[in-house]
């Protein structure tokens, strides 16, 4: 039966291929845990996407036996980047042409007739993990590091995501790394935006997939199995974290030396920001607990070598927790802390 006394902030998660959602109520819990994922068929356009949306925020209502009545406000996170209110620039996972340049916050508000507010996934993810540990305290600051084909950033301070004056801050993979400390032979990598030494050219699949390659062209481990696997997508790199665990040497070199790359952006992000955690999220963390392990302390002794001793020794540095639900959790957390600033 449906309890018209409650208030419902719903919580909607564009990926590339699924949506997912959920909804929180005022005092942040979340009401729905597992939910039948909803195809978001980006590659048939935003018109089509947008319906999909609709389709998987009725469904979590339903899961609660909710009513669109409850719903004081939505919250939504697609890939970015995308500006402050939402507008999408070029999305690498959202494949149709119409997909640029347009209003999804906007549009998904049209359609449902219910104030929405937006972030980027990465930002959304990071603000449910701020309040997974820290509540709605209002005096933490997180750093979250994302780890997949490229590498994505966020920083939450006092419950608050600090994206920006145009929705761009937090890019921690366009952060610059000292080379000096990571290119011995003068062979800069250059990142997909171009620039050299980006830390997305040292910490993720597209840097591994390189690192591999460069190796191999310069004769080294002849006989190494991945030779034979396909120089393409993420094969490479992603079997290359599955021999990494199996005690692979070249593997466990290429994660050493991403491990250290990784250390030093925290270096970097810890003198700007002084927070009390960092974290790193993406693929790795659904490794073996050995490797984790083994890759957690390379970081953090790069880190600690190389910061201020005493951000070195207080700054904790952490895995994610599961980072399935983590977006639309985040996205139903923002819209329920957007509603009670502005007294909704
Ligand atoms: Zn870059």
């Amino acid at each position: 039966m449906t309890d018209k006394t409650r208030d419902l902030f719903l919580g909607v998660d564009l990926g590339g291929t699924d949506i997912k959602s959920t909804v929180t109520t005022r005092a942040g819990e979340i009401l729905v845990n597992h939910m039948d994922k909803v195809l978001s068929l980006a590659s048939d356009g935003p018109a089509v996407t947008v319906g999909q949306m609709k389709i998987a925020a009725d469904k979590a209502l339903q899961v609660v036996g909710g009513s669109w009545d409850e719903v004081v406000y939505v919250g939504l996170d697609t890939p970015g980047p995308a500006s402050l209110d939402g507008v999408l620039a070029r999305s690498p996972n959202l494949r149709h042409p119409d997909w640029l340049n347009f209003p999804v916050r906007a549009a998904f508000e049209k359609a449902i007739g219910k104030p929405v507010v937006y972030a980027n996934d990465g930002n959304a993810a990071a603000y449910w993990e701020y309040f997974r540990l820290f509540g709605d305290a209002p005096d933490k600051i997180l750093g979250a590091a994302i780890l997949g084909t490229g590498l994505g950033g966020a920083m939450v301070q006092g419950g608050h995501v600090l994206a920006g004056a145009r929705g761009y801050g937090a890019e921690f993979g366009h952060v610059r790394l000292p080379t000096y400390d990571l290119v011995t032979d003068g062979d800069v990598p250059v990142c997909g935006c171009g620039k050299k030494a980006c830390s997305e050219a040292f910490v993720s699949l597209t840097a591994l997939d390189r690192q591999l390659r460069k190796i191999f062209e310069g004769g080294e481990y002849l006989d190494h199995p991945l030779r034979e696997v396909p120089d393409e997508g993420r094969a490479r790199a992603t079997r290359l974290l599955r021999l990494a665990q199996e005690g692979d040497a070249l593997a466990l070199e290429l994660f050493d030396t991403q491990a250290r790359a990784l250390g030093l952006l925290f270096v970097q992000l810890a003198h700007a920001f002084d927070p009390h955690l960092f974290l790193i999220g993406g693929g790795i963390t659904e490794s073996s607990e050995a490797f984790r392990t083994r890759y957690l302390r390379g970081v953090k002794e790069s880190f600690q070598r190389e910061a201020f001793p005493l951000l070195g020794q207080e700054i904790e540095i952490a895995y994610t927790g599961d980072q399935d639900a983590a977006g639309c959790r985040g996205a139903a957390l923002l819209a329920r802390r957007y509603a009670k600033e502005h007294g909704l």
